[in-house]
């Protein structure tokens, strides 16, 4: 579904426009002229859906170059050897969130816990991701002709990267599962979560000019984005937790 000229949501679940498998996080597409960026790839148990997502907007799986994982959460990275398989596309993480892809032990006892309380179907597996480019805080990434910035923001997890850039003539930013529509955050009791570290994510973030908030869950916010962001830092300012979407 195009947002706008050059960004697409290709992917999302229930907890999402219900797009594609109930499991996926929001994926993203966005057109860098020379090449397709993927941001998120869901959860990788029905991937053909937003293979048929992609082709409905008029882009080729095969131009994607460069896939971006906003952290290792199972529903926002199943579908990397999906999707950098069939495309050849370079992936993208933040450093601790790459040691976290690559580390199979982790990730095999982080799945047992999601399995055992039912958030992913028995049998689900998470396979350790090699990144091929580690992108650190206040980096400039050139993917075609948009240069993004990125931003590390734990809490969430112990890495989390943001990017931001102006598309369309939007001051734009993909949040992952750092902040969402209307000030939500996303706090769950697993490890690497951190709250005061969540707070300066939230401080840092708060202090950018955004039209569009482009998240890992929820609708998209298509204008006056900042005000959303702010609503979740009020809440810290206060000493208090915004509400989380789960
Ligand atoms: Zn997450």
């Amino acid at each position: 579904m195009r947002l706008s000229k050059r960004v697409s949501i290709v992917g999302s679940g229930n907890n999402g426009l219900r797009l594609t498998d109930p499991l996926d996080c929001n994926v993203y597409i966005v057109d860098c002229g020379s090449g397709l960026l993927m941001i998120d790839t869901g959860v990788g148990i029905e991937p053909s859906s937003i293979v048929s997502q992609i082709d409905e907007d008029g882009y080729k799986l095969t131009d994607i170059k460069w896939i971006v994982l906003t952290h290792a959460h199972a529903d926002h990275v199943g579908g990397t050897h999906f999707f950098s398989s069939a495309t050849g596309a370079k992936v993208y993480a933040d450093p601790h969130e790459a040691s976290v892809l690559g580390n199979a032990q982790l990730l095999r006892d982080t799945m047992c816990q999601y399995v055992n309380a039912g958030f992913y179907p028995p049998g689900y597996e998470m396979k350790p991701v090699i990144c091929n480019y580690e992108l650190k805080n206040n980096e400039k990434v050139v993917f075609g002709d948009l240069t993004f910035t990125c931003f590390i923001a734990p809490g969430h997890t112990g890495g989390g990267l943001c990017l931001y850039s102006e598309i369309d003539g939007y001051k734009t930013l993909f949040t992952g599962d750092v902040v969402f529509w209307n000030g939500y955050i996303n706090l769950i009791s697993i490890f690497d979560v951190d709250l005061l570290r969540y707070k300066n994510s939230i401080e840092r973030l708060s202090a950018l000019d955004v039209d569009r908030l482009y998240a890992g869950h929820l609708q998209p916010v298509m204008s006056h984005a900042n005000e959303d962001i702010e609503k979740a830092m009020h809440k810290f300012r206060n000493f208090s937790v915004p509400p989380s979407i789960c």
